[in-house]
């Protein structure tokens, strides 16, 4: 009920929820209620979270952020939010992000931008919560949930979680399931939690992953004991730091943080070591191919047959660019036109497969590395969070926000960030750990030596 009180009070201001399910909350705790009293509480028993409108709920709308999914009600529930309500936990509504996860500021959502629970020191300029889920970030940073499910493509779990002051984990590729999450790239996509802090986040995230034979690319390993980590300190790690990563124009609190962190982790008893990534100029471009390629193939599916909205037309062609002209925004316009480009005959060895290889390079550079250190450090992002308004006009802009965090889903790795510091003007700043595939322990031991 405190909860709900909150969102009352505050989702006006901020729009982190899109949608407010109070009746089923109420519902849900009253079970949970039950269920202690008989003593047989689950993980997560009666804890309030908010799901990314990106995880299908059954009988709950669930909308992408998109127009053409506005009235959507799956009749299945995601892996992930089943995995949470088998834990005992309760769910407070459906949170705001970047249409179909697309972006970096959640300015791209059908229903409008999240606002930055944050202010700049002696400003009340609006900023930017991080996209794509910004309405997770923005949920957590401001009370309204204990913790929120959030997805990652490119960085959308750990670059809201560095401009909110929360704590976001991307696992390994394959750790959750994506069975029931709304498909933006396939290859790339991962769930996983946003929450206020590492140890929240290690419990979150042992509750929703799993093995599920309903996605094929879901790992078969046993999820350990995430929250047991924790604790275990950084004393015989060795953290590497990858010259790479200090690219021009990079903020000077940023490098500052970055010394910071290495400061902390030496005094807990960690080893730093000085590594090289070669390939990781061009991680970006190479995102920025894949992403909008697997994008436009997995978005051919809203047709106005199967799902949500349809507009009319006087044949099945002209329903079909109807309903896509007035169901999609302008970014995920342009990323599908971006991807129908890169697939295109002719074009196709020249842009996608190029991508592809490079993809392979990034991986091999990790993998060297990863023989001489157990985890890597960097910033999560160049800079702190931005006003609303001051990239949307620049698509490059933006993109380039994603420097830092697009890496990790290239090489299907493990990255976790968290707050560590604050920028000149107050906002929060973030630290991301890198680890080896499967291996988020070991983002949870130098995580929590960071926060
Ligand atoms: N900002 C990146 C993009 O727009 C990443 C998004 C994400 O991780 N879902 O593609």
């Amino acid at each position: 009920e405190a909860h709900l009180a909150a969102i009352r009070c505050a989702n006006r201001a901020l729009n982190a929820y899109v949608l407010e399910t109070p009746e089923r909350a109420l519902d849900m705790a009253k079970q949970s209620d039950a269920r202690l009293a008989k003593g047989e509480a689950g993980t997560l028993e009666g804890i309030p979270l908010g799901i990314k409108d990106l995880f299908c709920t059954k009988d709950v709308r669930t909308t992408a952020c998109s127009h053409i999914l506005d009235r959507f009600t799956p009749p299945y529930e995601s892996t992930v939010t089943a995995n949470l309500w088998d834990a005992g936990a309760v769910m407070l509504g459906k949170l705001n992000n970047d249409e179909f996860a697309m972006g970096s500021s959640n300015e791209t959502s059908f229903y409008g931008e999240v606002v930055n629970p944050w202010r700049r020191a002696g400003s009340d300029a609006p900023l930017v919560p991080g996209g794509s889920s910004g309405g997770s970030s923005a949920a957590v940073a401001a009370r309204l949930c204990l913790g929120a499910t959030a997805t990652d493509t490119g960085g959308s779990i750990r670059q809201p979680a560095a401009f909110t002051g929360t704590v976001g984990v991307k696992p390994t590729y394959g750790r959750c399931s994506r069975w029931g999450i709304v498909a933006f790239a396939s290859s790339l996509d991962q769930a996983g939690p946003i929450a206020r802090t590492v140890r929240d986040a290690a419990i979150l995230l042992g509750v929703m992953a799993s093995h599920d034979p309903k996605d094929a690319t879901s790992a078969d390993l046993p999820v350990p004991d995430f929250e047991a980590a924790v604790g275990q300190g950084v004393k015989g790690l060795t953290i590497g730091i990858p010259k790479e990563y200090r690219v021009e124009g990079m903020a000077p609190e940023i490098e500052a943080l970055w010394q910071q962190g290495i400061a902390w982790l030496t005094e807990a008893g960690a080893t730093v070591k000085d590594i090289s990534l070669p390939h990781t100029k061009y991680a970006l471009p190479s995102y920025y191919i894949v992403a909008p390629a697997e994008a436009s193939s997995n978005l051919a599916r809203y047709d106005g047959v199967r799902y949500g909205l349809r507009e009319p037309g006087k044949d099945v062609l002209s329903m079909y660019e109807n309903t896509r002209e007035s169901g999609f925004g302008a970014e995920v316009k342009r990323r599908v036109l971006i991807g129908t480009y890169v697939l295109s005959a002719g074009y196709y060895d020249a842009y996608y497969l190029k991508a592809q290889k490079v993809r392979t390079l990034i991986k091999r550079d990790f993998d060297q590395a990863f023989e001489n250190v157990d985890a890597i450090l960097t910033p999560t992002t160049p800079a702190p969070a931005f006003a609303a308004g001051e990239k949307s006009g620049d698509p490059l802009e933006m993109y380039l926000n994603d420097i830092f965090t697009v890496t990790v889903n290239m090489a299907g790795l493990p990255g976790i960030s968290v707050p560590a510091g604050l920028s000149s003007e107050g906002t929060p700043l973030g630290l991301q750990v890198i680890g080896r595939p499967f291996d988020e322990e070991t983002l949870f031991r130098v995580g929590h030596a960071l926060e």
